[in-house]
C-alpha cells in the first residue's frame, strides 16, 4: 500500500474570503460602505451589531440571493501553494461546513464547485459537513475557533489560519499560504521519514530547492 497524506483544507477564511464577501452583504443591506465596518472582528460578528437572529437572515439572503459563495475572492497563494502540494504527493480534501443551516443545500454545493473550478483549486474530494469537524485527515487546516478545538480535542494536527477571532488559539499557524505550506511540507516530512515507499515526495523536494547531493570533495 503507497503512502498517502491527506490534508484536510477548510474554505471560509482559509481559501475563500468570507469577511471580505460577508462585509459587501452586511453594508448593503444596510446602505452603507463596507470600509465603516469594523475591519477586525470575533466570531460572533458582534463588532458589526449582528446578533445570531441577523447573521443567519444577511448570511441566508448571500448564499440564496447573492450567490455570495459563487464570488467570493480567493485568499491570495491559495491556488498555487495546494498545487505544489498536490504534486508533492499530497492528498488534497476540501471540507466546508456549508451545510451547517438547514436549507439553500443545492445552491451551497453548486456554488461551491464552481467557485473552487474558477479559483483553479486542485483536490482529490470534497466533504460537505454539518457540525462534525473530523473527517480522518492527516493534518488540518482551518480559522474556526470551536472546530480547531474540537478537532485537537480528539487528538489530530491542525494548523490554524490566521483571523482576527483565532489570535488566542495556540500555534502551530500560518498568516500566508507561504507559510501554510512549509508548516505542511514539515508535517509530511516527519509521517514521510517511517514510510518505507514516497512516491511523489522526491518532486515535491527537489521543488522546495532541498539540496541532497554530496558535498564535492575537496582533496
Ligand atoms: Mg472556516
Amino acid at each position: 500500500m503507497g503512502f498517502r497524506y491527506v490534508l484536510g483544507v477548510d474554505l471560509d477564511g482559509v481559501c475563500a474570503d468570507y469577511n471580505a464577501g460577508f462585509r459587501q452583504v452586511v453594508a448593503s443591506d444596510r446602505g452603507i460602505k463596507p470600509s465603516e465596518l469594523a475591519p477586525n472582528r470575533s466570531w460572533g460578528f458582534k463588532e458589526w451589531g449582528l446578533d445570531d437572529g441577523e447573521f443567519d437572515r444577511l448570511h441566508q439572503k448571500a448564499v440564496t440571493e447573492d450567490r455570495m459563495l459563487a464570488t467570493l475572492p480567493v485568499i491570495d497563494g491559495c491556488a498555487d501553494v495546494l498545487w505544489r502540494l498536490s504534486d508533492a504527493g499530497v492528498w488534497i480534501r476540501i471540507i466546508t461546513h456549508r451545510l451547517y443551516k438547514n436549507w439553500g443545500h443545492a445552491t451551497a454545493v453548486t456554488d461551491t464547485v464552481t467557485w473552487l473550478d474558477n479559483a483553479k483549486i486542485p483536490y482529490r474530494d470534497i466533504c460537505f459537513l454539518g457540525a462534525k469537524p473530523e473527517v480522518e485527515a492527516d493534518l488540518y487546516i482551518d480559522d474556526a475557533p470551536h472546530n480547531i478545538l474540537g478537532l485537537r480535542d480528539a487528538g489530530n494536527d491542525v494548523i490554524v489560519f490566521d483571523q482576527s477571532y483565532n489570535t488566542d488559539l495556540a500555534g502551530p499557524r500560518a498568516s500566508t499560504w507561504d507559510e501554510v505550506e512549509e508548516l505542511a511540507m514539515s508535517y509530511v516530512a516527519k509521517k514521510s521519514a517511517v514510510q518505507p515507499q514516497l512516491p511523489g515526495i522526491d518532486a515535491g523536494a527537489d521543488r522546495l530547492g532541498i539540496n541532497t547531493s554530496p558535498t564535492p570533495d575537496s582533496t
